[in-house]
């Protein structure tokens, strides 16, 4: 980690007469739009596509005298002197390109917040990885809550940045989710602390490359005050940290699902201890919660919420707000959500286990599974995943587009496990896996619903693909 660079924050931006082009309509296009018009700058809004929802954006934006282009994503306006894109936009996009042969910045959704703070704005402590953002930042917001801080859990979730930024509420401290999309263009974000909770290969279409992503990740860390979280199970994590350029005295803190060292949090004997926010950290520790206050007290939830805690101990929050914030956290639906108990059998659904790193996790925290799972592989490969998950799994029901990956890899890895091929995609699709799953399930075992895909193939999102087999499940007793 090298310090010593003293970050005194980005300079003001006078966006008065300045010729600014937003990429992309829809959730963070209008509303920037809308911010940087509200501030003299001459907008001028362009997007790819020309639908209803996009022309109705269109014309709440003309009211208002800005100019929009639809259709037409890939030609620079004239006289552009800053872009500001929609996060998801790829870096080798046509309009891009050009911005940087005219040496014009592009600035992303975040990028736009961080630059609109106000002088005496909260201070940002933020939280990205390949899974656990959502649940790291609500419970990171939680345990801010429980110290009676005023804050948010902002970014992907709950209140967008912009808002957060520019609303009239007041803040203490904000819970920052980021994605590696947003963080690529957010060049001069400057947190308190921050945390990478994970790092496995995942959209690397948009990125290019594994490298890349990670670059993009371990933004997080630049320039960072009091202290950049990692994972110390995930070298990756520590090795973004060692790179980065942070301010005079902040501190490298590691979260372990074992015994602490000096520096990190971690578990003893059923309790999650700081090692690293206490007086004399070689000698003493303070205990801050118990594991069972974690919910659900699965292993990769464990270390979310040591995650959340060493940023809520970096800003000073004590040791009790932890333990209270833990305890009023409720996770959101379809992460790892106990449906039922039918018969010993217990069905969970963690519809939002879209890839394969987030679905290891949640079958590395069963002994016994009926796994159910498929959908759109969006280019993962599922030998890994089988191979480590084989030892806990009873049967397999695979639904979905490429099921045959999955069917694959368990002939393979786990050629002795029953696997039932479901070969439809409609939405009746699920209550037979789950009627299958059923069948196949002992006492004692777990239905685990963690598809390692995606949904859009048989479903319009994982929300209702969740939706699907907590009703499913609901017929099973009927
Ligand atoms: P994100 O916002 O990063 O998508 P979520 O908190 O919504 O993360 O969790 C998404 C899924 O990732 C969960 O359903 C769970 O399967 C898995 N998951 C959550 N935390 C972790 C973790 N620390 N490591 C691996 N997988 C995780």
């Amino acid at each position: 980690m090298g310090s010593g660079k003293v970050t005194t924050g980005s300079a003001p931006f006078d966006f008065q007469g300045k010729h600014v082009t937003v990429a992309g309509l829809g959730v963070s296009g209008v509303p920037a739009a809308k911010a940087l018009h509200a501030r003299g700058a001459i907008v001028t809004v362009v997007n790819d596509g020309d639908d209803a929802r996009a022309r109705e954006q269109a014309e709440e934006l003309r009211a208002l005298g800005i100019t929009v282009r639809l259709g037409d994503g890939a030609t620079l306006p004239e006289g552009t002197e800053l872009i500001v894109t929609a996060p998801g936009w790829q870096p080798g996009k046509p309009l891009f390109r050009a911005a940087g042969e005219a040496g014009v910045p592009v600035w992303g959704d975040v990028e736009l917040a961080w630059r609109l703070r106000g002088p005496d704005a909260a201070p940002w402590l933020a939280v990205t990885g390949t899974n656990g953002k959502t649940t790291t930042v609500r419970m990171l917001a939680s345990i801010l809550e429980a110290a009676g801080l005023r804050t948010a859990a902002v970014g992907n979730i709950g209140v967008s940045l912009l808002d957060a930024v520019l609303g009239e509420e007041t803040y203490d401290v904000l819970a920052v989710e980021l994605s590696s999309y947003q963080l690529h263009w957010a060049p001069s974000l400057r947190a308190h602390s921050a945390a990478v909770l994970n790092l496995a290969p995942d959209h690397l279409d948009w990125h290019g490359s594994m490298a890349a992503y990670a670059a993009d990740k371990g933004r997080i860390y630049e320039g960072n005050q009091v202290a950049c979280v990692y994972n110390v199970a995930d070298q990756a994590t520590e090795d973004l940290v060692r790179g980065a350029d942070v301010e005079e005295g902040c501190r490298a803190v590691g979260f372990t699902l074992g015994t602490p060292g000096p520096s990190q949090l971690g578990v003893v004997e059923g309790l999650l201890v700081d090692r690293a926010f206490v007086e004399n950290r070689q000698k003493n520790a303070q205990e801050l919660a118990e594991v069972s206050d974690v919910r659900p007290p699965v292993p990769h939830n464990i270390a979310n919420a040591l995650a959340a805690a060493a940023l809520a101990r970096a800003f000073g929050v004590p040791a009790q707000a932890v333990r209270d914030g833990l305890r009023a956290f409720r996770p959101d639906a379809h992460r790892i959500e106990h449906v039922a108990d039918i018969d010993g059998v217990a069905y969970v659904d963690d519809s939002k286990a879209t890839n394969t790193h987030a679905a290891q996790a949640s079958l590395a925290a069963y002994e016994s599974i009926v796994w159910i799972a498929g959908g759109l592989a969006k280019g993962a490969t599922f030998d890994e995943l089988v191979a480590a998950s084989a030892k806990h799994l009873r049967a397999v029901v695979l639904i979905g587009a490429d099921r045959a990956l999955i069917r694959e890899a368990l002939a393979r890895h786990a050629p002795e496990v029953p696997v039932v091929d479901l070969d439809r995609t409609d939405t009746g699709a699920m209550v037979q896996a789950v009627t299958e799953a059923k069948r196949l399930a002992v006492a004692g075992d777990t239905v685990l619903l963690a598809p390692a895909c995606a949904s859009m193939d048989m479903f319009t999102n994982y929300n209702q693909r969740g939706d699907a087999f907590a009703t499913a499940v609901g017929e099973l007793r009927a």
